[in-house]
């Protein structure tokens, strides 16, 4: 089974500059019409903002049948906040959505899956705002959040004090002795078409998962001190910044056309679909 996610957030984070919005707008066309090619539908996971101020964006994408998940309310990191700042910020989140597309919304993301060992709290709070399906746990060693000794591969469910979730956690594998995902982001552009497509073939579950930003160049330029610790809220040291800069553009340049090919190539399903597939009652349990 192999699962295919969007995050969606690149109208809000680049809100300032509706020059660029077109070109957003095109990426998301092409996708769409990609997965009505294919006959595939995926979950996208959309910021909160996204239903205040660009609910044609939302609309679309669910209009076209895809399942609308969220993405956090503005994309600030959940080991940013405080549990207050993110009950708050999941509640609007959640509410936001729900308002601009007229349903329930089920399915979470957190921004850089960053939920991990010091806030387990966060399952608490999604259960609280109607969530059951959560795509946030990242199952290796990560310089921030990630649960290294989570023990599971494939969908589970998650257990944390008197919360379950029904749990699909980013899939990972063996690359020189060292676990790391490949199925997104910056890793799925680092890795080689082939090896991707031979991991997926020889699971029996993997989670792609991708953001506009993350596959269209952008040319932009080493951040500055001050939007560097404005984002990221961490000192903005020359080191910290390059780190970020190589690790955002690494292998932009045919990733794009890298991911369509993904998508002509192989079949998916959503978190949606993938739910009524899975024989839960088997599923193993991890507490939290
Ligand atoms: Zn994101």
């Amino acid at each position: 089974m192999n699962l295919l996610s969007f995050d969606i957030e690149e109208w809000y984070l680049y809100r300032q500059q509706p020059e660029r919005h077109a070109e957003f707008d095109g990426y998301l066309d092409a996708i769409l019409n990609k997965l009505d090619e294919r006959q595939l539908k995926a979950t996208f996971f959309c910021v909160g903002e996204m239903g205040r101020l660009f609910p044609e964006v939302i609309k679309k994408i669910h209009q076209r049948g895809h399942e609308i998940g969220c993405h956090s309310n503005i994309h600030t990191w959940l080991n940013k906040m405080t549990e207050t700042e993110c009950r708050e910020d999941t509640h609007c989140a959640v509410d936001s959505l729900e308002q601009c597309i007229g349903e329930k919304v089920k399915s979470y993301r957190a921004p850089a899956f960053s939920i991990g060992e010091k806030n387990k709290w966060a399952f608490e709070i999604l259960a609280e705002n109607g969530i059951e399906r959560d795509a946030s746990i990242f199952p290796a060693a990560r310089d921030f959040g990630g649960f290294p000794n989570f023990g599971q591969k494939t969908p589970c469910i998650v257990e944390y004090g008197g919360t379950r979730l029904k749990e699909f956690p980013v899939c990972t594998t063996q690359v020189m002795g060292k676990e790391m995902a490949y199925s997104g982001g910056g890793y799925f552009r680092f890795f080689p078409s082939g090896f991707v497509k031979k991991q997926m073939k020889n699971s029996s579950y993997s989670m792609c998962y991708f953001h506009i930003g993350d596959l269209v160049p952008e040319n932009a330029s080493v951040p500055s001190r001050k939007e560097y610790e404005a984002y990221y809220k961490e000192p903005g040291t020359l080191k910290a910044r390059y780190v970020r800069y190589l690790k955002t553009n690494l292998g932009k340049k045919n990733a794009f056309p890298k991911m369509m090919r993904l998508i002509k190539d192989m079949d998916f399903v959503n978190l949606q679909q993938a739910e009524e597939a899975i024989n839960w009652a088997a599923a193993p349990i991890v507490t939290l």
